[in-house]
């Protein structure tokens, strides 16, 4: 479903990936971990194409994400293709990125009315399916101040998969919460792993990683540096640079 080959990305002078391949078949859950700035954000952002990339290819269900190639000639895409590949790759962030004026209800809709083209009753219904989905039933008419940190993020996860998109990138979803709220995040999560969403998720959250991946990454220095199920990775394990990581973060 997601392909990503040597992949590589500078900001000025700073690589920042430094040829990534990835692999993500359809429903499996890939948790990217990795210390503070081994480029696990930037990796999800050029999958989103948040970012431009370099060099390199990443392909979400076949199609090259940041650039039409026609007979070998390469060119970026322009904003209205870059927005109908997106509606197919959904996001949810760390700072939750709601619109602060509208509703629960109308964050959720505003995709489906704007990118997936529903009418407002269609919309509505879909938007309060899934909002209902994530415990917030009770929120529809909710600003988003007027909602705890994990009620804010439920209502962004909702918003990315009521697009219906083939994949779902989640990046360090639960960093700014509480850490009250932070259960109530991952059982959503791993309510959606259970039914086949495809995702590739970056998390700090290593008990959670452990619980509801097919597959952990561990990025070091722009590169992948270790892959593999939870079980290797995790456990006894001959990288170093994994083991200090590890051994730091627990
Ligand atoms: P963290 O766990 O702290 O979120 P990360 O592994 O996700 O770290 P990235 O956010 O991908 O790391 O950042 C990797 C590097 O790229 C860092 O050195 C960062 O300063 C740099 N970087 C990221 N975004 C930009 C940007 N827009 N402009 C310039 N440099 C950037």
């Amino acid at each position: 479903m997601v392909k990503v080959r040597a992949l590589s990305k500078s900001f000025g002078a700073n690589q920042v990936l430094k040829g990534v391949d990835l692999d993500v078949r359809a429903g499996e859950v890939v948790s990217v971990i990795g210390a503070s700035g081994s480029g696990k954000t930037t990796l999800l952002r050029c999958i989103n194409v948040l970012e431009t990339y370099d060099d390199g290819s990443i392909k979400v269900d076949g199609v090259e994400v940041g650039y039409r190639e026609t007979n070998g000639d390469r060119r970026p895409r322009g904003e209205r293709e870059l927005a109908r590949i997106r509606a197919d790759i959904g996001m949810v962030f760390q700072l939750f990125n709601l619109f602060p004026h509208l509703t629960a209800r109308e964050n959720v809709m505003l995709g489906l009315r704007k990118v997936r083209g529903l009418r407002h009753a269609e919309a509505r219904t879909v938007a309060e399916q899934w909002l209902v989905r994530v415990g917030l039933g009770d929120k529809l008419d909710s600003l988003p101040f007027e909602m705890s940190g994990g009620q804010q993020q439920r209502v962004g996860i909702a918003r990315a998969v009521a697009m219906n998109p083939k994949v779902l990138l989640l990046d360090e979803i639960t960093s700014a919460l509480d850490p009250e709220l932070v259960g109530e995040v991952l059982m959503v999560v791993h309510e959606l792993a259970r039914e086949g969403m495809t995702m590739i998720l970056v998390t700090h959250e290593m008990t959670f990683a452990r619980d509801v991946s097919s597959r952990v990454v561990f990025m070091d220095g722009g590169r992948v540096a270790v892959e593999g199920p939870p079980s290797e990775v995790f456990g006894a394990q001959p990288h170093e640079r994994l083991r200090s990581f590890l051994a730091r973060i627990e």
